[in-house]
């Protein structure tokens, strides 16, 4: 029997600390925004939130932490994620900034080009708020992206909110979400190390994983994971499925669902935010892994980047009707 890394649901919500946006899609492929077009939207977005909608709408305990403006694009989000079970307590409607947005069109080689209203907007305005602080002393597990390290107002919640919810008993997952290339000053390298070295679960992408680990190789990645104090890993490979890896017992390899891919945006936080709902409800890895691939690939069919979020009925559904990959 393996033991569970993680806090169960009952010990209190998965919580998600990061941007709030609405996006809206250009429906023609091409490149960038220089002419009128049409556009589709607002959907509602931002890593964070689709990972928090997606553990919500599985029957995961769930809440998010950010802020929208006093707008339409703000109750859009936050109208879906109560939607979805997410306790939205501790997002803060900023009286001043708007929503954060984000324009994107698919070129025809898959790239994107981005319009993003974010560090200016109510999205990176997150503070310690009285709601915020009566959350996270009763929250079970905290969720990390990578990419709030970007955000100063962020990570000051996030830093305070790691201390408490470990302290009574909860565990932390992270999304490293930084691309390899990307080069980050030496204090935010300190702080993404310090990060993953802090994760009970890490939901890595591709090479991801070797940035995490700070090693080439994925063999060596993964047991300098396992020494840094990560107890499991789950390695997404976008249409090639994703992997297990735990210091417990053998890998598990899944493959991905058969699906004709819309927007590829959301794939990667729906599986994880589908693994860790299972997971802190106690299934098993493999079990896990199937909701996580099923939320993944069931994403992608939709336009817009939550739109493809299941609930627990919708994700069984897919899963007895469509077919895996090779
Ligand atoms: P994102 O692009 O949102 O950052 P990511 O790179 O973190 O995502 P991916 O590996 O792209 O994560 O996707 C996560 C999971 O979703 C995959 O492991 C797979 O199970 C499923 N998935 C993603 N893309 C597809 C696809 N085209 N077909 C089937 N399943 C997919
Ligand atoms: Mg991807």
């Amino acid at each position: 029997m393996e033991t569970n890394p993680l806090a169960p649901d009952n010990h209190g919500p998965t919580v998600c600390i990061g941007e709030i946006l609405v996006e809206i899609v250009a429906t023609d492929v091409g490149t960038g925004f220089l002419d009128a077009q049409p556009l589709v939207g607002p959907y509602p977005s931002g890593a964070p939130a689709i990972f928090i909608d997606q553990c919500g709408r599985i029957g995961g305990s769930a809440a998010m932490i950010g802020a929208v403006g006093n707008d339409d694009f703000g109750r859009v989000n936050v109208d879906r994620l109560l939607r979805d079970g997410v306790d939205i307590s501790a997002i803060s409607i900023d009286p001043e900034y708007p929503t954060g947005s984000a324009f994107v069109r698919y070129r025809p080689d898959g790239s994107r080009d981005f319009v993003f209203n974010i560090a200016k907007s109510a999205a990176a305005r997150i503070s310690w708020t009285d709601a915020v602080k009566k959350l996270i002393e009763r929250s079970g597990h905290l969720h990390i992206m990578g990419s709030a390290l970007s955000m100063p107002s962020a990570v000051e919640v996030i830093d305070r909110a790691v201390g408490i919810i470990k302290s009574r008993g909860g565990t932390v997952s992270v999304d490293p979400n930084i691309r390899k290339e990307l080069k980050l000053d030496g204090a935010t390298e300190r702080r993404f190390a310090n990060l993953i070295s802090m994760a009970d679960l890490l939901l890595p992408s591709g090479e991801e994983l070797e940035r995490a680990a700070g090693v080439e190789g994925e063999e060596a990645a993964i047991r300098r994971l396992f020494e840094l104090g990560v107890k499991e890993i789950v390695l997404k490979r976008g249409a090639d499925g994703a992997s297990y890896f735990s210091h417990e017992r053998e890998r598990i390899d899944v493959p991905a669902f058969d699906v004709q891919e819309v927007d590829p945006t959301g794939a990667g936080d729906c599986f994880g935010g589908a693994y860790l709902a299972c997971r802190r409800l106690g299934m098993p890895p493999e079990q896990a892994l199937t909701y996580g691939a099923a939320a993944g690939a069931r994403n992608v069919t939709m336009r817009g980047p939550m739109e493809g979020a299941g609930s627990r009925e919708e994700l069984e559904l897919f899963i007895s009707s469509i077919g895996r990959r090779g």
